[in-house]
């Protein structure tokens, strides 16, 4: 079987997205690239996360051709390909449903630097992309676009995409992402809009960052 680990992986962190509360039934997709081959194990289309095993996990060339797997892939997969061909150093795609960033994204609005978690997105704003069919090469563009060099973007009416140099990675900025989103609102909910924090504030956030958690190869 082709790329062993990363299907693991793809099944393993699938079946986290609705107990964190990123996304509803079989909504959201993911996947992971093979720095080495190229090779990308994506998420199979409309299946319930806790029903797929790493053999329902179809492994695609860069130009989406399967290479392994009898699954049909998720149907967001030209937006995946999209990100890899942009993103060379980013190795991972979380998209989610989850109803925070989903509502931001509803009302069309970009998640501003209301926290120095923002930060996480290696932006100060994860902006967000117009309006486009699911699934549709038209929608795979405007997420890649909009992007830009940010690490997440929102998708109109549609829920969020983030990236990773890892699946861990992209998996954990979905969740805190999320989580800001949430206060976001509260704070529009409350009547107000909160204070944001500026440039030179989110450039140190960025930077202490760098330096957070445990040191590397500790793990
Ligand atoms: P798939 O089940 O085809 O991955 O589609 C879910 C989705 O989120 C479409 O945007
Ligand atoms: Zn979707």
């Amino acid at each position: 079987m082709l790329l062993q680990t990363e299907r693991l992986l793809v099944a393993q962190y699938g079946r986290k997205l609705i107990p964190a509360g990123l996304t509803a039934g079989t909504g959201g997709n993911l996947s992971v690239r093979d720095s080495r081959t190229g090779y990308i194990a994506v998420s199979p289309s409309g299946m319930e996360y806790d029903a797929i095993s790493p053999a329902d996990v179809t492994v695609v060339s860069p130009d989406g051709t399967v290479a392994d797997g009898a699954r049909r892939p998720t149907s967001e997969l030209a937006m995946h390909l999209g990100f890899y061909a942009a993103r060379p150093n980013r190795h991972a795609v979380v998209h989610t449903h989850s109803p925070a960033a989903t509502a931001l994204a509803c009302l069309r609005r970009s998640l501003p630097p209301m926290s120095y978690l923002v930060a996480l997105s290696g932006r100060d704003e994860v902006p967000c992309a117009p309006y486009r069919d699911f699934g549709s090469p038209a929608l795979a563009q405007a997420a890649v676009e909009t992007a830009g060099g940010c690490d997440a973007v929102l998708l109109a009416n549609h829920g969020l995409v983030c990236l990773g140099k890892d699946l861990d990675a992209a998996f954990q900025l979905a969740e805190e992402l999320e989580f800001c989103a949430g206060v976001y609102l509260r704070c529009l909910a409350a009547g107000a809009e909160p204070v944001l924090l500026t440039k030179e504030e989110m450039a140190r956030a960025r930077e202490r960052f760098g330096a957070y958690g445990q040191p590397k190869g500790d793990e």
